[in-house]
């Protein structure tokens, strides 16, 4: 049989397993079955060697790579990120893959350039302390360079970082209610504590107004934000010194953190403008590069790709899946980026994101080169 009968196959197999929740299946059990049967079917790809044969298509001259925090303690944090020595794996597999990792401006002149090396991209979202105590050591060792994408607000200690006090609720309470959401959850053990975080987050999506609804939970559970961000994120002073170290670039990520797609227009370009001036301010240096809080369609789309070149930046970033091709410097305001920055990661996983494989499966084969989705 030759092998591209094989091939066909094993596409539209994959072609129907798209992220997204399966109509005919309750919600529930399509939010459980669906990431399962991903998950199983990229192993499969690997393991056959199937994947990259499918993917090239997908696979562009370069990628940005997504993390948050650089955890000492993993699961303690509810496997929000991931740790140092998987960030050292990531680091390594990239280069065996034959890419070099690369500034943001390296990147996009690459792209123009059609005889150029493949490279990579490595983003870290928010500003965390750990990107400096536990990132920068295995970046200094393996002489790779990075942008921290960083928040007005998460350094003044003035942001809604309700994603850290649902953590810490999740983190120190076995049991607690939630009533803008009408349920109550039992999580006394690390599983069901990473679900309710999932269940949560998911929950809040792209509307902010949930997300404040979380503020009654968190005064009745004597939660303070500014205390967890002064805990977990650099201050100006950090800021100032980790912006001058050789490998470090630093980009703008919004004044307040919230879903930009809710916003009207004059208070979406105020959050553009106010932290870039801001950091441009603290740092004395031009920050060039934006990423989209969130990143996701429902998060921002054209609107906010017209107001981010209106503000002034050169190349704004998504967590849409995908590759970076030479097309995107047509449109370099919604570019795709790849989440790897979550724990655990099979190989496959890793592999699937890093061959293209992942955008593939995510669009059912659609469109390699990420624009609107
Ligand atoms: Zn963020």
């Amino acid at each position: 049989m030759p092998t591209s009968f094989y091939l066909d196959n094993v596409r539209n197999l994959l072609r129907n397993l798209r992220q997204e929740p399966i109509s005919a299946l309750p919600g529930r059990l399509a939010a459980i079955a669906r990431p399962k049967m991903f998950r199983l079917s990229e192993e499969a790809a690997h393991r056959t060697g199937a994947g990259a044969i499918l993917a090239r298509a997908y696979r562009g001259k370069g990628i940005a790579l997504m993390f948050h925090e650089i955890h000492s303690d993993v699961d303690g944090e509810l496997r929000t990120g991931c740790s140092a020595a998987q960030l050292a794996r990531i680091i390594d597999a990239v280069r065996a893959d034959g890419r070099d990792i690369a500034t943001i401006g390296e990147g996009l002149r690459r792209l123009a350039e059609p005889d150029s090396a493949p490279f990579a991209l490595l983003t870290f979202d928010d500003g965390y302390r750990d990107n400096r105590t536990n990132a920068l050591p295995v970046l200094e060792r393996a002489q790779a360079p990075m942008t921290l994408f960083a928040p007005t607000g998460m350094i003044t200690r003035e942001i809604n970082a309700w994603w850290l006090g649902l953590r810490e609720i999740i983190k120190t309470w076995d049991q607690f209610d939630l009533p803008a959401m009408g349920r109550s959850f039992d999580c006394g053990d690390l599983a069901s504590k990473m679900s309710t975080m999932r269940t949560v987050t998911g929950w809040i999506g792209t509307d902010q107004s949930r997300a404040d609804a979380l503020a009654p939970v968190f005064a009745a559970k004597g939660i303070d934000l500014a205390t967890l961000v002064e805990r977990h994120a650099m201050d100006e002073a950090e800021l100032r010194t980790f912006a001058a170290h050789p490998l470090v670039e630093i980009g703008a990520h919004t004044q307040s953190h919230r879903f930009l797609s809710a916003l009207d227009e004059a208070t979406v370009l105020d959050e553009l403008k106010s932290n870039k001036a801001y950091l441009e301010n603290l740092l004395g240096r031009p920050v060039r590069y934006l990423a989209y809080p969130f990143g996701t369609p429902g998060a921002c789309g054209e609107r906010e790709a017209r107001l981010a070149a209106l503000a002034g930046f050169e190349a704004s970033f998504t967590t849409r899946a995908g590759h970076l091709f030479a097309e995107h410097l047509r449109h370099p305001q919604l570019l795709p980026r790849i989440d790897v920055g979550y724990a655990p990661q099979s190989r496959a996983a890793l592999a699937s994101r890093l061959s293209g494989l992942h955008r593939a499966m995510t669009t059912g084969f659609g469109n390699p080169v990420a624009t609107r989705t």
